[in-house]
């Protein structure tokens, strides 16, 4: 049986990955000091004879006993309102944590993935984005604190492959959706649905025609496994190629869910990316993989859980 620690493994795509691994026969230990992830992710896992939980901060010194196969490393603030809230522990956990996590996985032998972001390609100048481009990051604005923290862990990370000869995957994530977003984590899936299920306006940032690509996340999860069983050492961007503009997605929202909402513009953050699109050819030859589920799709079963979540906290 594989033994895998999965750092962030309370969090949106941590928890989706402890039942993925779990269903793929391996034993999961879930690290996270619940900043930003949530014991309701996870609840589920507690008692399963392939689980165990240990609430700990990855920038803390990091003791596992017995052997590790697999070290994912997914904690950090991940979405603009968390990491901006959070600076120092964004760039304490893509620093000194990726540091630990890498440090771990050596120790041990073990395969390391890094969850990186489609942010190290900051305000991209090249559209769509191939993982050759380097980027366009203002590393001083109030996103820095989150993509330098990322670019450092990448760095970090070839640096391991390279001299400690560590086995080791990097996906660049892009915007993902679905079931286990936190309601109040400021992205914009999240607040369009639950603005629209309470019957608030939608807070459209600027003229929304800014762009983005929303990936559900059981497809990312795919993407994320077969990367993690995959050979492929560089980056590998991982995302829905199908682009909306945010004033797209608000009218797709208003229309599934119905009620009385309207749409409301607020200014636009500080250095908010104008577009966003991966190209995801690598990841098509090397992985064979694609994102299958639709918007439409995607978005009813994220609705119909956050219709869920907020009849509970009634
Ligand atoms: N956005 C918006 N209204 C919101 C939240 C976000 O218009 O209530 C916009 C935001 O300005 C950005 C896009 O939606 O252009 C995606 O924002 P998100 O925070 O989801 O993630 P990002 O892709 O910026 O990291």
């Amino acid at each position: 049986m594989p033994r895998t620690l999965i750092t962030g493994g309370a969090g949106f795509l941590g928890s989706h990955l402890c039942d993925r691994l779990i269903e793929e026969g391996h034993q999961v230990i879930c690290l996270d000091n619940l900043i930003t992830g949530q014991m309701d992710n996870v609840a589920h896992l507690i008692g399963h004879d392939a689980f165990r939980f240990i609430k700990l901060d990855v920038t803390e010194h990091l003791y596992i006993d017995g052997p590790l196969d697999y070290v994912l490393h997914f904690a950090s603030p991940a979405s603009p309102v968390d990491y901006q809230r959070l600076p120092i522990q964004t760039l304490k956990v893509g620093s000194l944590g990726t540091h630990k996590a890498l440090g771990l996985a050596k120790a041990k032998g073990a395969r390391f993935l890094l969850a990186s972001t489609s942010e190290v390609y900051g305000d991209p100048l090249v559209h769509p984005q191939r993982e050759e481009y380097w980027g366009n990051v203002n590393p001083v604005g109030p996103r820095g604190v989150y993509d330098e923290a990322k670019r450092f862990a990448e760095a970090m990370t070839m640096a391991y492959h390279r001299y400690h000869g560590l086995d080791t995957r990097i996906a660049r994530i892009f915007n993902t959706y679905g079931p286990r977003m936190r309601p109040a984590d400021g992205r914009v899936v999240s607040n369009f649905i639950n603005q629209a299920l309470r019957g608030e306006p939608l807070t459209v940032y600027g003229d929304g025609s800014q762009t983005r690509s929303f990936c559900h996340v059981s497809d990312l999860v795919e993407g994320l496994y077969r990367l993690l069983m995959s050979d492929e050492v560089n980056p590998v961007n991982l995302g829905n190629p199908k682009e909306f503009t945010v004033l797209d997605l608000a009218h797709m929202v208003l229309k599934m869910v119905g009620g009385p909402s309207t749409i409301e513009f607020r200014s636009l953050p500080l250095d908010d990316p104008r577009v966003r699109q991966p190209d995801i050819g690598l990841a098509r030859v090397t992985l064979g993989w694609e994102p299958k589920v639709q918007i439409t799709e995607g978005l009813a079963l994220t609705i119909e859980y956050f219709r869920q979540q907020l009849m509970k906290s009634c």
